[in-house]
């Protein structure tokens, strides 16, 4: 599949706000300014160490510091919390990121409520997320400020046209609807209660699907000519699947063979994209997004808190 024009690029985009970062970081750097971002991972899950891993290098890349901070699976609140309030008082840290979800037996809303606000980079803590709300300037969160920055930069109109998201978690739903709502869209929100979700998401010029089931979104779901936005994320291990959901599909059959998984969203792509008047893919549309994004929010803060 090549990335036509009706097929949002999120790689390109990510791209273009990788290289405005890396020159506010150039301009930071010739006041002794070096954003630095630190994470803090607990346990051993695999995925958490990839996408910390992962962060770190583009931070590097972009010219930030990072250092993880790495606890055992066994570590209990009241270290998790230390290990906070020390990166809140160490002025050289600008960002603090703790990789989610974390054991269980730890309280992730109380460890997010430590983070200062003003280290924030996920938007997460009540005071941003109460900023956000309030339309007031604040760390937003990664994924859908990312998708706000890719709308704009492919030039979709917002202002008076309907939106709906589905899904309502406090990362993604929520404050997807509130951007959303700030840029003047009349916005729904759907859940797992909503009731004829079809007839509900028909009705998108702009549809963000957020919702962690695969191939939920099919084109009876969407009107012709819509905006769809795919933030779902599932790999894919099985090949009978990927041969049902890319069928004749040989770029994701060599994928599949190369690493023996895909990633698809919450959106059936290959149904929906004849239908849909834009539409971003997976992988390579909002994922890409979200980290770029970090690396904004990173530069943003150090920028707030000690920047010109
Ligand atoms: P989440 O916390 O599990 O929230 C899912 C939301 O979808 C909930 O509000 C849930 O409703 C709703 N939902 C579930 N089943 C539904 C159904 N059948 N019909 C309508 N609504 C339904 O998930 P999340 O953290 O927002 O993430 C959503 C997806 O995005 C996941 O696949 C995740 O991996 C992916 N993601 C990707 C990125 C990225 O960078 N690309 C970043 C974050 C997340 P209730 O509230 O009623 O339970």
């Amino acid at each position: 599949m090549s990335v036509g024009d009706h097929i949002l690029d999120g790689t390109r985009f990510a791209a273009e706000i990788r290289e405005e970062v890396a020159a506010e970081v150039a301009a930071l750097g010739t006041k002794s300014i070096v954003p630095r971002l630190d994470a803090v991972l607990v346990g051993e899950d695999p995925a958490s160490q990839v996408y910390v891993a992962s962060k770190a290098r583009t931070l590097a890349k972009l010219g930030m510091i990072s250092e993880t901070h790495h606890l055992a699976g066994t570590a209990t609140q009241g270290e998790l919390e230390g290990l906070i309030d020390s990166l809140n008082d160490d002025p050289d840290v600008d960002g603090i990121l703790v990789q989610l979800p974390l054991p269980r037996g730890l309280d992730s809303a109380a460890i997010l409520r430590r983070i200062d606000p003003a280290k924030d980079v996920d938007g997460f803590h009540p005071e941003n997320v109460g900023l956000l709300q309030q339309g007031r300037p604040a760390l937003r969160p990664c994924t859908p400020a990312g998708i706000m920055e890719m709308l704009r930069r492919a030039d979709i109109a917002i202002e008076g046209r309907r939106a709906v998201v589905v899904g309502r978690s406090d990362i993604v739903g929520k404050p997807m609807a509130m951007m959303l709502l700030h840029a003047n869209a009349t916005v729904t929100v759907c859940h797992s209660r909503t009731r004829d979700l079809e007839s509900v998401t028909r009705q998108a010029d702009i549809l963000i699907a957020a919702v962690g089931v695969r191939s939920l979104i099919g084109p009876d779901h969407v009107a012709g000519g819509a905006m769809v936005v795919d933030v779902g994320m599932h790999r894919v291990t099985d090949l009978a699947t990927v041969e049902k959901l890319y069928p004749d599909n040989p770029k994701k059959m060599a994928a599949f063979a190369k690493k023996g998984a895909i990633l698809a969203g919450d959106v059936d792509f290959t149904a929906v994209e004849p239908k849909a008047g834009r539409i971003t893919p997976v992988p390579g549309g909002v994922g890409p997004l979200t980290i770029a994004m970090l690396m904004a929010n990173t530069v943003a803060a150090a920028r707030a808190r000690r920047g010109p």
